[in-house]
């Protein structure tokens, strides 16, 4: 039987690695007892495979740390928050985090990797524990931006378009992982800065078409809509919550910011509160469950410290006052690699807003995004000039420096620098 929100009433789950990590750090005392999201990145992490990324815990070894953590716990009831993060072509418009399916190896997805999971999460023992998960980050709004004829396709992309295997992948993994009476369902719904435009007209509607891109998994590989609990927005990425100065709608110097601030470039969104809260209605109209509940990652969307704005900017020119005001400081929303300037966001917390089951840290605040330079792996890491600080960027960040902090390590290993900044600049305030 499965509660309406999860999170409430009910602790989640202190990951012993990320918090030894973070507990060695200078300071890194005061968050180190913060629940994070345990990532299952390759098949072997299911067993645990002793990597710098995912340590030597396996999934059951996370289970059955958690059963601890609930049962000592006075209300008896923990979230456990694990990221199903292993599709075929993982990654299509990106190097830093292309994992190690091909793009037609859906059988072993299947078998190899989501059975395994679905297989150990039934398991009696863990029946008191709410499963959180969340399914595959970073996918299948791929499938709307960034394909033909787009100009910001990649043949990636448009190899997972053509052959299925995203949606594929993920209905069955909503379906077979749903199907397990306390497991929690959330799918990945990127952010505001990759789909909150909507629009009439199809080039330029990433918003509608998203959602309704969504809806095609429904009823497939036993995706039914009761085996979805939710989305979750922002994971790994640096949107705010909300920009407290400005608007959208703002009109300054006679013209709205909409149109004539590039940072805002027609979007209809500038936080991710806004955002997530439209696209669940937009969600519940293509056919999801009208109880459906979304979750914000707060990991890493903070943007406190000396460069955070305090007061609405006075200028009367539309980009000046955006660029003044803003508290969000990348050079362009769409630059997601180890953004310099980042801090902690919100804590993790449960309810905040109505419609939003969860503020959480599904990104380990401190685990790299990228590393920003080539380093030979067998992660299945490749290296995406995204996390490269000297690097001027591509169509899809509008050709804006990439922004990402240097000498950083692999995606998912420990980049102490950065957690020292996330600390820093941490808003709230640590
Ligand atoms: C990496 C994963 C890692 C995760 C969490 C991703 O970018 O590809 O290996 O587990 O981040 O840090």
């Amino acid at each position: 039987p499965k509660v309406d929100n999860p999170y409430v009433g009910a602790g989640v789950y202190v990951n012993p690695q990320w918090s030894r990590q973070a507990a060695a750090e200078s300071g890194g005392s005061r968050i180190a007892n913060q629940p994070t999201g345990v990532w299952m990145d390759r098949t072997s992490a299911i067993t645990g495979n002793g990597s710098p990324t995912t340590g030597s815990m396996g999934l059951a070894d996370h289970l059955n740390e958690a059963e601890k953590q609930r049962a000592a716990r006075a209300d008896g009831q923990l979230v456990f928050q694990v990221v199903i993060y292993n599709l075929p072509g993982r990654d299509c418009a990106a190097l830093a985090s292309n994992g190690e399916l091909k793009a037609d190896e859906i059988g072993r997805y299947k078998t190899e990797y989501v059975d395994k999971i679905a297989e150990i999460v039934a398991r009696p023992e863990y029946s008191k524990l709410r499963i959180v998960t969340v399914v595959e980050i970073d996918s299948l709004p791929n499938l709307v931006t960034n394909v033909s004829p787009r100009p910001t396709a990649t043949p990636e992309c448009d190899t997972m378009k053509t052959n299925g295997n995203y949606i594929e992948g993920v209905s069955y993994a909503l379906g077979k992982l749903g199907a397990v009476s306390n497991v929690y369902n959330y799918i990945d719904a990127a952010h505001h800065g990759w789909i909150g435009w909507g629009d009439t007209n199809p080039q330029y509607d990433n918003f509608y078409a998203s959602a309704k891109l969504f809806a095609t998994l429904l009823g497939k590989n036993g995706a039914t809509k009761d085996r979805i609990h939710g989305f979750i927005t922002n994971t790994a990425n640096y949107s705010p919550l909300e920009e407290p100065f400005w608007t959208v709608d703002d009109n300054v110097g006679g013209r709205p910011v909409k149109e004539a601030s590039k940072w805002v470039d027609w979007n209809d969104f500038n936080g991710e509160v806004g955002f997530a809260t439209a696209f669940r209605t937009e969600l519940v109209k293509q056919g999801f469950d009208s109880g459906i509940g979304m979750l914000i990652d707060t990991s890493r969307n903070g943007w406190g410290g000396p460069n955070r704005p305090t007061a609405k900017s006075t200028s009367g020119d539309p980009t000046t006052y955006v660029n003044e005001s803003r508290i969000d400081r990348r050079f362009q929303k769409g630059n997601w690699c180890n953004q310099s300037g980042a801090g902690l966001g919100e804590r993790p917390k449960a309810a905040p807003k109505p419609g939003i089951d969860a503020y959480v840290w599904i990104k380990p605040p401190g685990e790299s995004d990228g590393s920003s330079t080539l380093i030979p792996n067998d992660e299945g890491k490749g290296f995406d000039r995204m996390c490269d600080p000297t690097y001027g960027g591509n169509i899809r960040n509008g050709n804006n420096m990439s922004g990402a902090l240097p000498n950083a390590p692999l995606s998912g290993h420990w980049f102490s620098a950065q957690f020292q900044e996330l600390m820093r600049n941490a808003y709230p305030a640590l």
